[in-house]
């Protein structure tokens, strides 16, 4: 047998296996059956993968909007590589603790707004929002308020698949997967700025969330809930001010307002958090995701220190919340050393002037593909939308598959991006590493170009 030979007969026994033992996530359990998977990646090298097949990709969603530093860096391999040889793993139940978990605190403490100085660890973003629902509704009891339980976040908004998480997400495909019966989470209206703001005569007020706040009571809301910008909902940037209404929303009545950044968080927006975009401080941020740069699994629930000093006034007894991998020693080292790097290299102000290619790069598309409307783009956080006739707002159908065939045609080019098709959305996503370069960014816009050529033949 010649290696060419050897190597497609190992590519499809892989195939093989991949179908009959892997169940994958947020996929087609159908399509998987019927098709195997759609990739396997072997390798990745700073805004590229390489699949088995020896093909190259433009990584054009930082894989989940988690791989921000890039594929193959040495030196978040080594600061794992490090820790497992002194000490992988140790518990920090029952207050024990470990150099890298204290270090990236502190760290965290020094790069985030405010008084958010508090982290509590976990090990990715659906058990950050769950945790910060939990303590949060763990406090309110033992401030003698009990009934103040219910969780107002936004439709179209994606927290996660646990199952508190997944009823604060907005998305009915995700909220009704196998009926989660959490209750006390509660669903806005997006965006109702005049209304946060007090205007009680607009038409949609009782879908907005002052307009819920006054339905259920004051009494009985613990926390909002939402991203800076919305991500798996389709890139969704909320018009300025919309964050510093709902702040002083929430500061009227005392609830307490969560800034999901597991996306936007660590210099995805341009700046370190999103929330500074509108310069305005929750009191609960959850992060995930870029913590680690995706290299090894880690979130957090980060908290105001005087939240933290109450909750240790308010009870003598015990947090009966931890994950067994809280504070795991090697995902710190990860993240601390993630930390460095995006100070050391200057990422954020890197992110910012890489907006400008990115909208650049919007308007140039817009200028000679006559579907394209509605980009929108914060850092390197960036999407635009495909329409029939973007003139008169005419959208395409579902059934013509618009999103996924434009997916498709930029993945036959190698380049990788999120396409959402919500709600009869078309949209298409693009958050690169932040590394990105202006030279990698312009080949993705060339590849973004001649998909959408071969896209306008195929619609036709
Ligand atoms: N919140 C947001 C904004 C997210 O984008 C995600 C993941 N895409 C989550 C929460 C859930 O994080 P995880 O998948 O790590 O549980």
């Amino acid at each position: 047998m010649s290696i060419a030979n050897v190597k497609d007969t190992l590519t499809e026994q892989l195939r093989e296996w991949d179908r009959n033992y892997f169940m994958h996530p947020t996929s087609s359990v159908r399509a998987h059956q019927e098709h195997g998977p759609s990739h396997i990646f072997t390798k990745g090298e700073g805004i590229y993968l390489t699949d088995i097949n020896g093909k190259t990709y433009i990584d054009g969603l930082s894989s989940l909007w988690n791989v921000n530093l890039g594929h193959g860096r040495k030196d978040l391999a080594e600061a794992a590589r490090n820790q497992l040889e002194t000490l992988p793993f140790t518990s920090s139940f029952n207050n024990f603790s470990n150099e890298p978990a204290i270090r990236v605190s502190k760290k965290i403490a020094e790069i985030t707004p405010g008084d958010l100085n508090v982290t509590f660890f976990t090990s990715g973003g659906s058990e950050s929002n769950e945790s910060a629902f939990k303590i949060i509704r763990e406090y309110w009891k033992l401030k003698g308020q009990p009934e103040r339980t219910n969780i107002i976040s936004l439709q179209k908004g994606y927290h996660g698949v646990t199952l508190g998480a997944t009823r604060a997400t907005g998305m009915d495909n995700f909220n009704t997967f196998g009926t989660s019966f959490a209750p006390g989470f509660l669903q806005a209206t997006p965006y109702l700025t005049e209304c946060e703001k007090g205007d009680t005569t607009h038409p949609n007020y009782a879908s907005s969330i002052r307009g819920m706040i006054e339905k259920e009571g004051p009494e009985k809301i613990a926390a909002v809930m939402m991203e800076p910008i919305q991500g798996a909902g389709g890139l969704n940037v909320p018009p300025k001010g919309y964050l510093q209404a709902v702040r002083a929303l929430c500061d009227e009545f005392g609830i307490f307002l969560i800034a999901d950044e597991i996306i936007c968080g660590f210099g995805r927006t341009g700046k370190m958090f999103g929330v500074e975009n509108e310069g305005i401080v929750p009191d609960f941020m959850t992060v995930a995701k870029g913590i680690t740069s995706g290299y090894v699994p880690l979130g957090a629930v980060i908290m105001r220190e005087s939240f933290r000093d109450e909750l240790a006034s308010l009870t003598d007894g015990i947090l009966f919340h931890g994950f067994t991998y809280s504070g795991h020693p090697t995902s710190c080292a990860v993240a601390l050393k993630t930390l460095e790097v995006l100070e050391k290299e200057n990422i954020v102000s890197h992110v910012k002037e890489m907006e400008i290619v990115v909208k650049n790069g919007f308007a140039s598309l817009i200028e000679r593909h006559p579907h394209v409307t509605n980009d929108r783009c914060v850092g390197l956080l960036s999407a635009f939308d495909v329409f029939k006739e973007p003139e008169t707002n005419t959208p395409f159908q579902p059934a013509e598959f618009a999103a996924q065939i434009l997916s498709k045609e930029c993945e036959d080019r190698g380049l990788i991006i999120r396409p959402v098709m919500y709600k009869g959305a078309n949209t298409i996503v693009f958050a690169p590493p932040l590394v990105s370069t202006k030279a990698e960014i312009e080949e993705a816009f060339a590849i973004f170009s001649d998909a959408l050529t071969a896209f306008e033949k195929r619609i036709q």
